[in-house]
């Protein structure tokens, strides 16, 4: 689809319209002008007073034309930027309004195509609004549904729930830990994830740079009596290095962390069931790991195959077996709606197959495709359900864990996700991942340490968002990490205004 966009002249608008036109078309191209071989011509209109006055009208290559108009009060701005957002976000409703009303596709997220709705509800909620007025104002501005609104609605309530002091954490912060490694690479994944096989230097070398960053970490939020509220250790797969790896490190983490025992929660991503053995559960015990996570994804064995994992269906079962019999009694499941050839009666059977095992929590991925995965290099080997059957699977996922007291507590999504739907967590009462909460709703730093860990500085006052990354492949992290250590701590120092120490 080649649409034309008249009216709006500067370019920071090609993307938020680029990526509202592909919520409706697979393939689909803005460019600010009229030209040829435009399916459609998409003409603005705007007045800027004491409101927003902007109007726009389709015309299709039929000469069918549609209408929309969206008034909206000028918010004080200090900056352009802030100016610019308004109209943006003017432009977008419009957009959104003739684009539904030509296809007749309505988008049940309106215009928003963020990754973190929940922020937007949690806005309103700090801001001190009613229920009432926040769900009028998301529906009103960014034209989101009642469905969705009231999920959102749900979710954040459990947050609340689920962290009571959620918006009084800023001076604390949450760690992940990333481990690079996975017995072989899955097809949709774009996680740093190298494959382990018989490559125990790179492994060695790697574990001594973590060991370095968990004590160089350690020491600092001890020297600055920085607590730290979670640690999720995720990757790759964490559980893919050796018994005896996994020991030492968690001791190296108990030695640095401050007050480990009053951590709120640490979880270790067990995702691939053939890397969990007896021994490694001993371990995750020893160190009162409290959650983990062992992913079936789907519990049909073709789909296992066709995605690249090599695990069977029942070494998720047996495992997951074997981790409660040791006494894990807080494991999360997560189920992806939307693998290749699968529909509504794969995913019926994955829902009836979770029903024996009953984790305390499940998460409902929807597959997405992004950019550098295999699958999306290869997009037309592999066959997915379309808009109307993702959907479906999403409504049966929310049917079975209402059916069986499951709620939702985060929500999450991703460019490129199959029906334009959502990832959903949803836990037993009391079983929330609290780590999954700080990370999806941005309240506190969260400092990422190892393989491809994302750091995000979230400044406790203005809460202005700075992103570092670690660097994503063992080679060069091996080479680096004392650096970006040093830079990290050097970040933080300014971010919770700590005088450096002097070398
Ligand atoms: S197990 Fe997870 S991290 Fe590893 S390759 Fe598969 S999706 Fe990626």
């Amino acid at each position: 689809m080649n649409i034309s966009i008249l009216g709006l002249n500067d370019n920071r608008y090609i993307r938020p319209l680029q990526l509202i036109g592909n919520l409706f078309f697979e393939e689909c191209s803005v460019k600010l002008d009229k030209h040829e071989g435009a399916d459609v011509v998409i003409s603005f209109h705007y007045e800027v007073s004491e409101e927003i006055n902007m109007s726009v009208q389709l015309t299709t290559s039929e000469e069918e034309v549609y209408t929309a108009n969206y008034r909206k009060n000028l918010k004080a701005f200090e900056t352009e930027k802030e100016f610019f957002n308004q109209l943006k976000y003017a432009a977008s409703h419009v957009y959104l309004t003739v684009l539904q009303d030509w296809t007749g596709i309505v988008q049940k997220w309106g215009i928003l195509t963020g990754i973190r709705p929940t922020k937007l509800y949690h806005r309103h909620m700090m801001s001190g609004s009613s229920k009432e007025d926040a769900h009028q104002a998301l529906k009103k501005d960014y034209l989101i549904s009642d469905e969705k609104i009231n999920l959102m609605e749900k979710i954040v309530a459990r947050q609340l729930t689920a962290i009571p002091d959620l918006y009084d954490l800023k001076k604390e912060v949450s760690i992940y830990i990333g481990i690079p490694f996975c017995p072989t690479k899955c097809a949709y994944c774009t996680f740093p994830a190298y494959a382990i096989g018989g490559k125990q230097g790179r492994v060695d070398s790697f574990l001594a740079g973590l060991h370095y960053e968990i004590r160089h970490m350690g020491e600092w939020l001890k020297e600055n009596d920085i607590k730290v509220t979670t640690v999720y250790y995720g990757g790759g797969t964490p559980t893919s290095i050796t018994a005896e790896e996994m020991d030492l490190l968690y001791e190296e983490m108990y030695e640095s962390f401050p007050d480990v025992s009053h951590i709120r929660e640490i979880t270790v991503e067990a995702g691939r069931p053939d890397t969990i053995t007896a021994d490694k559960l001993n371990v995750l015990k020893k160190w009162n790991i409290d959650r983990i996570s062992i992913n079936p994804q789907s519990y049909t064995q073709e789909t296992l195959k066709a995605i690249g994992r090599h695990h069977t269906v029942e070494e998720t079962i047996d495992k997951f077996h074997l981790a409660r019999s040791m006494g894990m009694n807080n494991i999360n499941m997560d189920l992806i709606i939307g693998l290749p050839n699968e529909g509504t009666t794969e995913f019926a059977h994955s829902l009836n197959e979770t029903k024996q095992l009953l984790p305390e929590s499940l998460t409902v991925h929807t597959l997405s495709f992004k950019r550098a995965s295999e699958m999306t290099k290869n997009r037309q080997k592999y066959k997915v359900a379309d808009r109307e059957e993702a959907e479906r699977m999403m409504n049966m996922a929310e049917e079975w864990t209402a059916d069986h007291h499951y709620e939702p507590y985060y929500l999450y999504r991703q460019k490129n996700i199959l029906g334009n739907l959502e990832n959903v967590g949803y836990a037993l009462p009391k079983q929330e991942s609290l780590y999954n909460i700080m990370i999806m709703e941005e309240m506190q730093t969260i400092i990422g340490i190892g393989c491809g860990a994302a750091s995000k500085f979230i400044h406790p006052e203005t809460g202005k968002i700075t992103h570092f990354a670690n660097p994503k492949d063992p080679k060069s992290y091996n080479e680096s990490f004392v650096e970006y250590t040093d830079k990290k701590i050097a970040m933080l120092n300014e971010l919770f205004n700590i005088e450096a120490k002097s070398i």
